[in-house]
Formats: C-alpha cells, structure tokens, sequence
C-alpha cells in the first residue's frame, strides 16, 4: 500500500488531509501524525484566554472529521525527514512516505530579546491560554498588564484583557508597545482611525516606536531605555516556523520552507508544504500572509495536486484571493476592510464570526458553536480556570 504522509493537523494539515481523503486512491493510505488529538482553532486562543468561551470551543478532535478505513491517526511529533529514504522519523519509528505534505505550523519568535522567553506569557495553544486566564484572576488590584507586540494578534488580545479585567474589577491598565512608529502599518488610514479610536475609549494604551530590548520579572525595558512595571506581560510580537530536521537539505527562504508555484518543496516532486511553515509567494511575487485563511486555502491546494500528481494530471497554480480582513475588539465590536470598503460595529464582528464558522471543521460543531456564542453573548464571561 502506498502512503500520504501529512505532518500537523492545523488548517493547513486538516484541510489537506480531509481534501486528499474525499478522494483518496484505493491503493493508498493516508497517515496524518500530530502531537495532540485535537485539531485547534488558532485565532480564537485569546478568547479562550479571556473567558468568552471554553475549551470544546476552541478545539476539535481529530477524529470527528477525519474518517476513512485507509486513514491512520500518528499522536506524536515528527523529528526528522529523510528525503532519500522518503521517510519521516516520529520518535523511534519511521514512516515512509510516496507523498508528503509538511503543515507544521508556527511557533512564537521571541527575536533573542532577553529575559522573553522566561518572563512571558505566550498566545500559541490551549496551555498558553490557560496560563494567561490563570494570571489575569490572580492579578491584585490596579495592576498593569504589557502587551508587546502591537499586530493585529496584539490589539485583538488588548481589548478582550482589558474588557475581562473589567468584569473581574481588577481596574488594571493595560498597554501595547511595538516597535513600528504607526498602529497596524499594515491597514489603511481609516482602519486605523477606527482601532485608535476604540482603544482609547476603552483606556487602553499604545507606545509605538517602542521595541522590548529586555524583559525580567515585572518589568520591560524597550529600545529607548524607558521601563515600564508590569505585572503581566504577554508577548504577541511575532511567529517563526516550526521547521522539521531533515537528513538533506531543503530550500528556504527566511527560515521558512521554500516552495514553488504548486507548493511543492523546491527540487522535490513529491513533497508539498502548506500554511505557516511555508513561504508562499503570489504570481505578482507578493508573500501570502500567514493567516488562517491562507492555511485553509494552501491546505485545500496542496489536496488537489498531491491527487492530480498521483492521477497524472497537471498540477494547479496556487493564487491566494484575501477574503478581507477584521479584527475583533471585544464583544459585538469589530473593524472590517472588506475589498477596500471599511466599516466598523456589529455587523463587522457578526461577518467574523461567519467567516470563523465556515472554517470549522463540521456542521455539529459549527452548530454546538453557533448556540454557544448565542448564548455567551447575554452572559457575563466565563471567569473559572480552564
Ligand atoms: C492568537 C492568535 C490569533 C490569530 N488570529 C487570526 C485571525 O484573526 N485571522 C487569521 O486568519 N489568522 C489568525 N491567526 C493566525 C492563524 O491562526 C495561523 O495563521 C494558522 O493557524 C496557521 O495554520 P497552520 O495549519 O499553518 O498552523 P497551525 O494552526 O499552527 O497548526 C500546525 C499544527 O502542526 C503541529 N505540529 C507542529 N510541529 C509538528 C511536528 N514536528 N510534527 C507534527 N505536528 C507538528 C502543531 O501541533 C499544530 O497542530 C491567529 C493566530 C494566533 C496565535
């Protein structure tokens, strides 16, 4: 029996596998290998770190969507590829492989700054959340909360603090630095204007032009010399691929895997690479964001030219469409740029969770999801651990 071998069960990983397996030849088996049974929807972690809703929210179990007799479940980390041997070692084991696809995703990038990675809370996994949720019930009276890195991550992660500080009546403060001169260099004029203008109603603070160059306990140092007390700092600032060793080199470009208009591993025919821990660039030689709609669009790419190679067909060119952007501040708030038209209020955060819902993996779910949110909406937030 030949094998597909898909390495992480992200977006990416998850709607590869579930494209492949719709149509999956009958003399192949799929092997999808991930450290956790669940699969775990990304942009909501800080939510879960903030109450609004719990756990079974958030994640998924693998199993739920992913069925099929020739469909093999590996709960583990993959250590190491060997393209010759085509083979992907997981702990002591190897799996060989016909095809593989690579979807590992990406971690936290602490850039080296020292004293980060001890002193700060990071928003990557169901265990981060956990611990920021953890940190902010325990938090005194008047306490102040740092967030470094001020990207769309960041300032989603400020409002829904600084709201669930609120509700726990902690009267904390809570400031974002980041080390760009302007908010969200990346949206236009009247995004921006939109976003400032609710942080500042909602007394949340902005330093630009203000990178962390040292954090220790309870406190961070930027660039320009001034320290800033901090009872809890979480750091927002930036991701790196979570790359996996390989016996050959493979092509990269910024440490991420390199691929080719397919997405396909330069120089490798059989092996494709998908989502966050890969650098996708468009035919108009922009770099794809890595977003979770970027994940589920590459993901469902790679699904249909890892089938068209196997059926000998020509493979597909992959051209990422944006579908917009927005960012949630808080309960039925939200600021939207969708195709260059602006708008901002519930409608914008109603059109996120939308668009959330259509990238769940199955309709009990979305359902479960839909009813949970309907009713966490009149409630106040969930201030229990998880
Ligand atoms: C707090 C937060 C908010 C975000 N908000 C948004 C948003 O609003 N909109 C948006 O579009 N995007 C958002 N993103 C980004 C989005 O979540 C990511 O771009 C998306 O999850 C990338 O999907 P992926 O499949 O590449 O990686 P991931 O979702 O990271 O999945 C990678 C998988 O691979 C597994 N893995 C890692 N290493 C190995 C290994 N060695 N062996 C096997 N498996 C491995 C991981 O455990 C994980 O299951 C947000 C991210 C965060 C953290």
């Amino acid at each position: 029996m030949k094998s597909i071998v898909v390495v992480g069960a992200g977006f990416a990983g998850a709607y590869a596998a579930r494209g492949i397996l719709r149509r999956l030849p009958a003399d192949y088996q799929l092997v999808l290998i991930n450290p956790s049974p669940d699969f775990v929807f990304k942009p909501l972690i800080h939510e879960l770190a903030t109450g609004v809703f719990g756990k079974s929210v958030v994640t998924e179990p693998i199993g739920s969507f992913l069925r099929h007799k020739r469909f093999q479940f590996v709960q583990a980390a993959a250590t190491k590829i060997d393209l010759q041997k085509q083979s992907v070692s997981v702990g002591r084991r190897s799996v060989g492989y016909d095809y593989l696809v690579l979807a590992s995703g990406s971690g936290t990038n602490f850039f080296g700054v020292p004293g980060a990675e001890k002193f700060c809370c990071k928003l990557e996994s169901v265990k981060d959340a956990a611990l920021i949720k953890s940190a902010l019930l325990s938090l005194r009276q008047n306490s102040r909360i740092v967030i470094i890195g001020g990207g769309p991550t960041g300032i989603e992660l400020s409002a829904e603090v600084a709201v669930f500080a609120s509700q726990l009546k902690k009267n904390a403060s809570v400031t974002v630095i980041d080390i760009s001169p302007r908010l969200l260099p990346q949206v236009s004029g009247r995004f921006r204007a939109k976003v400032q203008k609710y942080l500042l109603k909602h007394s949340i603070s902005f330093l630009p032009g203000s990178g962390a160059a040292k954090i220790s306990k309870n406190s961070v140092t930027t660039g320009k010399g001034s320290k800033l007390h901090a009872d809890l700092i979480i750091w927002a600032a930036g991701i790196k691929p979570n790359l996996i060793a390989a016996s050959q080199r493979i092509h990269q470009v910024e440490g991420y895997f390199a691929v080719d208009k397919y997405l396909r591993l330069k120089n490798c025919r059989n092996v494709f690479a998908a989502g966050d821990c890969a650098f996708v660039v468009n035919p108009d030689g922009k770099p794809v964001p890595a977003l979770a709609q970027s994940a589920v669009a590459e993901g469902s790419a790679v699904a249909k030219n890892v089938l068209a190679d196997i059926n000998n067909k020509p493979l597909h060119e992959f051209v990422f469409h944006s579908k917009g952007f927005i960012l949630t501040l808080g309960r039925g708030y939200a600021v939207a740029d969708i195709k260059g038209f602006v708008f901002a209020g519930f409608f914008a955060w109603w059109l996120n969770r939308l668009a959330y819902l259509t990238a769940m993996m199955t309709f009990p779910h979305r359902f479960y999801v839909l009813m949970k949110w309907k009713i966490g909406f009149f409630r106040r937030r969930n201030a229990k651990k998880i």
